[in-house]
């Protein structure tokens, strides 16, 4: 497992104590619902990132799927 769900909890709820319960997308900038909150790299694994909380930021699990649909379509 590369992005443990207790990780993601962990950063999603310091994001929150950080301001005041609200969690800005990475991608979007709107408030992510804990229910709708991924992780993601800011610095893609492939391109060198690492998993450290330093790389890793909420998003919508919409945005995510969306960063991940252009990717793949670049690469083909
Ligand atoms: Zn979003």
């Amino acid at each position: 497992m590369s992005k443990p769900a207790h990780i993601r909890d962990k950063i999603y709820k310091t994001v929150a104590r950080q301001l005041h319960g609200k969690v800005p997308c990475w991608m979007c900038g709107e408030h992510v619902a804990h229910q709708d909150a991924t992780l993601e790299h800011i610095q893609p694994l492939s391109e060198g990132g690492s998993s450290h909380q330093d790389n890793l930021a909420i998003s919508h699990g919409r945005c995510n799927h969306q960063r991940h649909a252009k990717v793949a379509l670049v690469a083909e």
